[in-house]
């Protein structure tokens, strides 16, 4: 029944998640794209005006280059570009790898430079003058830097070269910060949406279900409970005004029901029981043994549509109760006299073990009505010479009673339906007698139930409030 609640939270999370997965994705493919090309482009400019001034007689490899005026004016002039551009590091090496100068890892003149990725044909390329780059890497400080490889050109046009501008990409670790920011911000965001959805779903999934509950009660025969939200001017408010409006239709046409279920029955008993009085007093007067069994079997005829006339009449009478303590064995002895001609007639056997002194507080006779009906339905179900048990069990304060027969069983398929008035699967049921039953239980503030296999038997259970022995 909770299931619109996690629906609109999951709604709600999935959304943020989309959207974290959209910006990260953004963040890292777009914008990271974007400024490295940046970067690379303003290096490669760098590099451009620093190789235009580099006299390229001066890239020299050879001992004690670095104790050379020369040497130290080239090392001047390039710390100026270093300051200028905020440059982490320029290398310049010759050809062949070796290092000519450099300003800031600590390689000396002749060095062997390991830090170049490139392969021999990319290598060939930057000699004939394409501008490389290396990929991003970690630096010694655990920033992220980038190389570009400038080849520098004596002015025949031959590689004399490479400038190494290493840049390191404070962008990427400004990104990295404003990662871990957007991660908290998103956590925050959860937070405040679970928040968020909570609200949502109390404000709109919560009336849904409470509204369902009430159906679930109108379809029980409950046309009392008041119908809340009708108020709300939006959708929820128009539900709860139709199922207000239905509630009262459902509850017009039950009343109606009953009152023609009424009517119908009392036309009915009079001339019945006249009928009845009429056959008794033939079967006195003739003394032919034909005739006094075509009178008895329609005497027995007479007696069923008592029964439905009774069924009907008690279906459409309210339940008024007249309270009083009773033994739970005088009433099932009651209601067993009562449908002692039914189970003769099927020469049921009858397994009973009851505690006949648990003591109940009831009316005798609805209690006896609905004991009728549910051993009635027992005796219909099995086949001739059939078992029906009567077993009783108390405790906790309540008595428990179960009637259960090995007959045709209840198909799964109707279990919903069998305490609707007028559901049968009888040619000659009127489906009323499970109603009854159920309205007198739990005008007793008793519940019932059963379980079935099809086939096999069926096991009804009421259960019932005993009276407080102190009243006894
Ligand atoms: P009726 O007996 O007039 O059919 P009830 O309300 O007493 O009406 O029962 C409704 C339906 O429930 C029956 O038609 C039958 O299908 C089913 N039913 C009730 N009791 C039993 C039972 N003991 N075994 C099998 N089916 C039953
Ligand atoms: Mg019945």
């Amino acid at each position: 029944m909770k299931s619109i609640k996690f629906k609109t939270l999951f709604f709600v999370l999935c959304l943020l998640a989309f959207l974290f997965i959209f910006q990260w994705y953004f963040i890292n493919y777009f914008l990271k794209g974007a400024l490295e090309k940046q970067l690379i482009n303003f290096m490669a400019n760098i590099g451009q005006s620093v190789t235009g001034e580099i006299d390229t007689r001066h890239l020299q490899v050879f001992e004690g280059f670095d104790t050379t005026v020369t040497y130290s004016r080239l090392k001047e002039r390039l710390e100026h570009y270093l300051e200028d551009f905020n440059i982490d590091n320029i290398s310049i090496i010759d050809t062949n790898k070796k290092v000519v100068i450099d300003l800031k890892s600590g390689l000396k003149n002749g060095d062997d430079f390991g830090y170049l990725d490139l392969n021999e044909i990319q290598f060939n390329a930057l000699k004939s003058g394409v501008i490389k780059r290396s990929s991003l890497y970690k630096n010694v400080y655990g920033k992220y830097t980038e190389n570009v490889y400038i080849p520098v050109f004596t002015p025949k046009r031959e590689c004399a070269g490479i400038l190494i501008l290493s840049a390191s990409a404070r962008f990427l670790n400004s990104i990295e910060d404003f990662r871990k920011n957007i991660l908290w911000l998103y956590i925050s965001l959860i937070v405040l949406s679970l928040g968020l959805g909570f609200l949502l779903s109390s404000s709109f999934a919560q009336p849904v279900i409470n509204l369902s509950k009430i159906v679930d009660r109108i379809g029980g025969g409950d046309y009392r409970s008041p119908i809340p939200y009708r108020k709300r001017n939006d959708e929820l408010g128009h539900l709860a005004r139709k199922i207000t409006e239905m509630m009262r239709k459902i509850e017009l046409r039950d009343l109606f029901m009953r009152k023609i279920s009424a009517g119908i029955a009392h036309e009915i008993r009079n001339p019945l029981t006249a009928i009845k009085g009429n056959l008794m007093l033939i079967k006195r007067k003739s003394n032919g043994k034909e005739i006094g069994e075509m009178i008895d079997d329609n005497l027995k005829q007479v007696d069923a549509l008592e029964e439905l006339v009774a069924d009907f009449m008690n279906f459409a009478k309210p339940v008024t109760l007249d309270m009083k303590h009773i033994r739970i064995g005088e009433v099932l002895g009651y209601a067993l006299k009562e449908t002692e001609i039914l189970r003769g007639q099927k020469e049921v056997e009858l397994f009973y073990e009851c505690p006949d002194d648990a003591l109940i507080e009831g009316d005798m006779n609805y209690l006896k009505r609905a004991l009728v009906n549910l051993i009635r339905n027992a005796a219909e179900a099995v086949p001739v010479g059939g078992m029906i048990e009567i077993t009783c069990r108390s405790a906790d304060g309540k008595l428990t009673l179960y009637i259960k027969d090995y007959g045709a069983g209840i198909d799964p398929e109707d279990a919903d339906r069998i305490f609707e008035p007028f559901f049968t699967t009888k040619t000659t049921g009127t489906g009323l007698g499970l109603s009854i039953v159920k309205e007198i239980m739990e005008k007793h503030g008793g519940s019932i139930d059963f379980e079935s296999v099809k086939g096999e038997y069926t096991r009804f259970r009421i259960e019932m409030p005993l009276a407080r022995r102190d009243y006894a």
